[in-house]
């Protein structure tokens, strides 16, 4: 039993986290002793990164029986290469692409995974209901789910998406999936209305689910079977500096990471407590800048003004796997975490102790940028080293920059610019238009970088979904789709 809640004593081993979610108190599970497990950091790093992925997913989910083809299943072959996330070196610093997977986005690295890992947990645990994944989406997370979970047996997965709320691009790659185990279907409202329609199906529909043979369960990165995954990256990213002889063996690191909901970010702190040396995790926002705020003054304070911007998938106020930083570094101490997740509750913000706060700050620097910051971070590195990133890694670019130390610095990249031509062109002093496909065009004739071949090929696949409902018909829906 090596998981247990942020919340209470609950306990659960790594099949029952992964088939679970979040813990049913509401906490997240985390493995309160990571620390101090033997790990064999340097062994894992002269693994290539497959190998290295079996090595460390076996070490932070122990219980599966056979992780090694459940490795291969995810990965061999089903990236642009079996490098899965290949480091760039870009003027000062080095790029770590993380979306060179079947979706062209970072959640594709963890989504693959965490369709091998639900159907071995139920076939381990002896489940025999099907699972039913309930999604909402602000863009990505609904098509790398698609792709991750599309004709995977014993498992169903309906997405939901805002009606007019996603880029072209994004909406064509949901609404043309195939598989005959998917859903997908637009709301109409933003983001959020799809997320309390989702949360509000989860608790109408679970007992209803459960006599027809279901069990709900959701793709979100609460999940531990999204997170792990995610620490495998940044062991590659280190190896690959070590072989090109940038640094030695030994020497520490640092990590400027895009952030959002905080699964990535956190991902590379597992990393550092499992020995990894990591210098500082740079906790990059964009205008959203809460968790700056948060780790500068210790007060997390949600009560602001929500802004879209152009990377919007770090729009968020509610960075949801910041719950187990607070569980470690207030001491596992699951009474103080539950108090500072009611009052964000009730009241919308909580404040942590001043030792909590200094802790948090020897691994952690915060920064944000603005939109125009983002925009010339595109134009600047394009003109200087022609390297053309996308606005979430531009966010990150920035903070890395204003950030950085003596230490070399890697900064996450997580998505392709192609997702977002738009803004890409726009901050490269281009005319925009609102064709997505014409833009990914435009901006191939202007930079020569191929476009991904999924995304290439999206505009003559046919649109299998097309249907718009109402955010509180959510419930009827999935239980119509369920008998069609
Ligand atoms: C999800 C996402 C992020 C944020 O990652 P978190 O793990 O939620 O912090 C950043 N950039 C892109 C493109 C994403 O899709």
């Amino acid at each position: 039993m090596n998981y247990q809640s942020t919340r209470s004593n609950y306990t659960a081993d790594s099949l029952n986290a992964v088939l679970q979610g979040p813990a049913p108190d509401g906490g997240l599970f985390i493995d309160p002793c990571m620390e101090s497990r033997p790990f064999d950091w340097q062994a894992c790093l002269r693994l290539d990164t497959i190998d290295m992925a079996k090595t460390i997913l076996k070490a932070l989910l122990p219980d599966f029986k056979d992780m090694d083809s459940l490795v291969e299943k995810a990965y061999r072959g089903r990236f642009e290469s079996d490098d899965i996330t290949p480091l760039v070196k870009v003027g000062p610093a080095h790029i770590l692409e993380l979306f060179r997977g079947p979706t062209s986005a970072f959640k594709d690295v963890a989504l693959s995974m965490l369709p091998q890992l639900m159907t071995a947990a139920m076939a381990q645990s002896g489940e025999k209901k099907q699972v039913l994944i309930l999604t909402a989406t602000s863009g990505d997370t609904g098509k790398a789910a698609l792709e991750g979970f599309h004709d995977v047996n014993g498992i169903r997965i309906m997405v939901f998406y805002p009606h007019n709320g996603v880029s072209p691009v994004q909406e064509k790659q949901m609404t043309s999936q195939q598989g005959e185990n998917v859903c997908v279907c637009a709301v109409k409202g933003n983001f959020d209305d799809c997320q309390t329609g989702v949360k509000n199906a989860f608790r109408e529909l679970s007992s209803w689910a459960q006599d027809h043979g279901y069990r709900l369960s959701s793709a979100n990165s609460i999940n531990i079977g999204r997170l792990a995954p995610q620490t495998v990256y940044y062991f590659s990213a280190y190896r690959d500096l070590v072989n090109s002889g940038e640094i030695s063996l030994g020497d520490k690191v640092d990590f400027c990471v895009p952030t959002g909901n905080f699964g990535d970010i956190l991902a590379g702190y597992w990393a550092k407590m499992m020995g990894l040396p990591v210098g500082k995790l740079i906790c990059a926002s964009n205008k959203n800048r809460i968790l700056t705020d948060f780790f500068t003054t210790g007060v997390y304070d949600a009560r602001r003004e929500f802004f879209k911007t152009s990377s919007p998938s770090m729009d968020i106020l509610v960075s949801s796997n910041l719950e187990r930083l607070l569980f470690l570094a207030m001491d596992k101490d699951t009474a103080k975490v539950s108090r500072c997740m009611d009052e964000l509750k009730t009241k919308g913000f909580y404040k942590v102790e001043p030792e909590v706060l200094a802790r948090l700050q020897k691994d952690f620097t915060a920064d944000c940028c603005t939109e125009e910051e983002s925009a010339k971070a595109i134009a600047d590195v394009w003109k200087s080293y022609s390297y053309l990133m996308d606005p979430h890694t531009s966010v990150a670019w920035h903070c890395a920059m204003r950030n950085k130390g003596s230490n070399p610095v890697v900064v996450l990249s997580t998505a392709s610019p192609y997702k977002f031509p738009r803004s890409v062109l726009s901050a490269l002093g281009e005319e925009t238009s609102d064709n997505g496909f014409e833009l990914m065009d435009r901006l191939h004739e202007l930079t020569g970088i191929p476009v991904p071949e999924n995304l290439a090929g999206l505009k003559e696949k046919k649109t299998r979904f097309n249907e718009v409902i109402e955010n509180n018909a959510i419930v009827d829906y999935v239980k119509e789709a369920l008998w069609k």
